[in-house]
């Protein structure tokens, strides 16, 4: 995350809730499942797949992350009930990785099976750097026990990931890549925007190149867009082995290019009563609305007409 964006984040973070409630409703399905379903319903007649995330993360007790696999097999029964081409997408800290790796892998495994009775899958969403290496864990765990429905992230910004992509390639994962959205030091993530691109890029690439592997690109950036395209056509990588991901609320006219030009594209659902830090970190991305937020926080008002 560059200096500006992190200045702005310790802003945002001054700004009532109302306040980023009114500008982040646009990143957020609602806070009901209802909701979510009318969301991917709309989505799917669009000719997009979509992830349900129920939002939340980092929970500190045990019954915190009951409530979480409840709501999210209740989601999975709301996704075959209305006919949805939909998977689940879920944080691993929601599941208590932080402070319990065998409550949460218990937790995870629950959901798998429940999505897996219905044919569906289920992927572990990347958070900071302190739960990388548990949540890689996590996945290779519950993979070893069997479970395939599931997926994992990687993050570009790390230093890490092409070694990690390369591992999971050959174990032949399904993988989101993704450039990562968290604040991190410089000895573990670049900052450089040219070199975050360049390592998304080589993820891509290391993935696409084995068969067996699956990648999910998930990116606005038109310009990776284009380059992930370019290599799929180079490779002839084939419509089963990969999909392009978006966020809810994010570029909607670059979606409908993807999928007109016969692309997979998935949009991530979120919804849920915990969605503070997910909204705080989307308006971060988005100079426009975050300049708004700015504004109201150090008392300027509204822009005025020149
Ligand atoms: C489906 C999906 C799943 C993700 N999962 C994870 C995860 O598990 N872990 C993780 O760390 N990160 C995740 N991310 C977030 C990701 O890491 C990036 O922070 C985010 O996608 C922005 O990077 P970008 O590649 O779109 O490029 P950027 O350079 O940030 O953005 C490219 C363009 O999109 C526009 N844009 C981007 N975000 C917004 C926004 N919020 N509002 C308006 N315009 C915007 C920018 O203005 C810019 O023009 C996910 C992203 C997607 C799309």
């Amino acid at each position: 995350m560059s200096p500006g964006r992190r200045a702005l984040l310790r802003l945002l973070m001054l700004a009532p809730q109302s306040l980023v409630w009114r500008f982040a409703r646009v990143y957020i399905a609602g806070q009901t499942l209802d909701e979510a379903v009318d969301a991917i319903r709309a989505l799917n007649g669009e000719g997009c797949r979509a992830t349900l995330d129920v939002l939340g993360e980092s929970v500190t007790r045990a019954e915190e992350v009951q409530a979480y696999v409840d709501e999210y097999v209740r989601a999975l029964e709301a996704i075959v009930e209305a006919r949805l081409d939909a998977n689940i997408s879920i944080k691993p800290t929601a599941m208590g990785l932080a402070f319990s790796p065998e409550l949460a892998r218990d937790s995870v495994r629950k959901i798998l099976e429940a999505a897996a009775g219905h044919g569906l899958t289920v992927r572990l969403d990347m958070e900071d750097s302190s739960v990388t290496q548990k949540t890689l864990d996590l996945y290779r765990a519950l993979r070893a026990e069997g479970l395939a429905n599931v997926g994992v992230v990687l993050q570009s910004y790390l230093r890490r990931t092409l070694v990690d992509a390369r591992e999971l390639a050959a174990a032949g994962a399904s993988v989101r890549v993704c450039k990562g959205i968290y604040v991190e030091p410089r000895r573990l993530a670049y900052q450089d925007y040219w070199l975050v691109r360049d390592a998304f890029l080589d993820a891509v690439e290391v993935l696409l190149r084995e068969p067996k592997a699956y990648v999910a690109i998930a990116t606005h950036d038109e310009w990776l867009v284009f380059q992930s395209r370019r290599l799929i056509a180079e490779l002839r990588v084939p419509r089963e082995r990969y999909e392009f991901q978006m966020l809810l609320g994010v570029d909607p006219a670059m979606r409908k290019m993807i999928v007109s030009e016969g692309h997979p594209l998935r949009v991530y659902v979120p919804y849920g009563t915990g969605w503070y830090a997910y909204s705080i970190r989307r308006l971060v991305e988005n100079p426009r609305f975050a300049a708004h937020v700015v504004r109201n926080v150090l008392g300027f008002g509204p822009p005025q007409r020149a």
